[in-house]
């Protein structure tokens, strides 16, 4: 950790999730010289408390199916190649959880080309009945790697910087965060509030509790049903989780009630296969952020009130390019990965890497722009 640094950096990143710390060890491997800021220290947000399934969602065709499937298939080598003692490669059993997932089941089933086949009997017989008759599809490989190691890994030999940025500040065409400076600033904040007046980036907080469980009970693949059960990397411990709660935030300062997260999560449990002998180790809890379309976000980020003034019509329903917007010069933002932040991750921060190094322009359908002109009609 260092205090103060007066010559600029290449990038600032705020946030040390995954986002982050992938951002930071994506950006420094390709020689640009970063720093790293969080309040609460690496991995204290949202990524902290993930169960880091590196699955894939299971999803109807369009954009979100297609990233989703490169992402998931970048993350699987990424994590394997370059954080092998922080991930647990195991086959993955996604059940559905109802008659509706049950259809989309059956039909990536039908579409996917992951490698999948039937489940081992010595699976199947641990089953309840439940997830026995329920869709289901087996994947010879899943993984799930140790959420706090990896962003512990991947922020190694950069500089960390503990502060809260309470605002950001533009100087001679650099970006200001207390002592530091840097051309790019890159945004990695999650669910926390927004440090730029960018109210029409739509974004939600969910909620999710999981627990770290001994039983007597053998999990021996990755199971996702009403929720995840799955081996992890310390000896004998199984994961449990999430619960999703769009009404609970932690900034409004209401208490929450652990045991009752805890319940929900062995009731959930108990409806794939019996775990017995329960020994409650560790709670992990924390706000994934969801972006309103599911899509996640990269992206630099429209100054709506200089963009407004210039074209006032906006909130009367004109439509622009969004090359036309003005954008708040060298900020990206990552965010609105949902429970998919690990997965997506790897994916982020190449197309990051791609755009700050090479000029390679961002997926427009990942842009935070899109949420714009809507937001800006309703604020005639
Ligand atoms: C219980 C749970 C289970 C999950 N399971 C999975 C899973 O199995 N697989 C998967 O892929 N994803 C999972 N997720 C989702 C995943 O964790 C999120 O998508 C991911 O954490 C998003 O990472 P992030 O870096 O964007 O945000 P965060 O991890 O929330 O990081 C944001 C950071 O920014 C910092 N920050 C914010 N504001 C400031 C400021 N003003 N100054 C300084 N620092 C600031 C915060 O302290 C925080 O550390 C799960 C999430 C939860 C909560």
């Amino acid at each position: 950790m260092l205090t103060s640094k007066t010559s600029p950096y290449d990038v600032i990143i705020i946030g040390a999730g995954i986002n982050g710390c992938c951002s930071a060890y994506t950006l420094a491997q390709a020689g640009l010289n970063v720093a790293l800021i969080d309040q609460d220290g690496i991995a204290s947000g949202g990524s902290g408390a993930a169960g880091a399934f590196i699955s894939p969602k299971i999803s109807k065709a369009g954009n979100l199916k297609e990233i989703m499937l490169d992402a998931h298939a970048e993350a699987l080598k990424f994590y394997t190649a370059h954080f092998p003692t922080y991930t647990l490669v195991k086959p993955l059993l996604h059940i559905a959880n109802s008659p509706k997932e049950g259809e989309k089941v059956e039909t990536f089933k039908h579409e996917t080309n992951l490698k999948h086949s039937t489940i081992p009997h010595s699976i199947q017989t641990l089953l309840s009945d439940d997830a026995q008759n329920s869709s289901s599809i087996y994947f010879d490989i899943g993984a799930v790697v140790d959420a706090q190691g990896v962003c512990h890994a991947m922020a190694e030999g950069i500089d960390f910087y503990p502060l809260k940025v309470e605002s950001l500040i533009r100087k001679d065409d650099m970006w200001q965060v207390g002592d530091l400076m840097a051309k790019h600033l890159v945004l990695t904040i999650g669910a926390y509030p927004k440090l730029l007046p960018i109210d029409y980036v739509g974004l939600r907080g969910i909620w999710g509790h999981r627990i770290d469980i001994e039983t007597a009970a053998h999990i021996p693949c990755i199971l996702h049903h009403h929720v995840s059960i799955s081996p992890t990397l310390k000896g004998g411990v199984v994961a449990i989780g999430a619960t999703h709660d769009v009404h609970y935030s932690p900034f409004r300062g209401e208490p929450y009630d652990v045991e009752e997260g805890r319940a929900q999560l062995l009731e959930k449990a108990s409806k794939t296969l019996k775990l017995n002998n329960i020994n409650i180790l560790d709670d992990y809890m924390g706000l994934r952020s969801g972006s309103n379309d599911y899509l996640p976000m990269l992206g630099a980020l429209v100054d709506a009130d200089a963009t407004l003034e210039k074209y006032p019509r906006i909130r009367h329903g004109e439509r622009n390019d969004p090359s036309e917007y003005i954008y708040y010069p060298h900020v990206t933002m990552i965010n609105g990965s949902g429970g998919y932040g690990f997965v997506l991750a790897p994916y982020l921060a190449k197309r990051l890497r791609d755009f700050l190094i090479e000029g390679r322009e961002m997926d427009p359908i990942l842009s935070p722009s899109r949420f714009f002109p809507r937001w800006a009609k309703r604020q005639s």
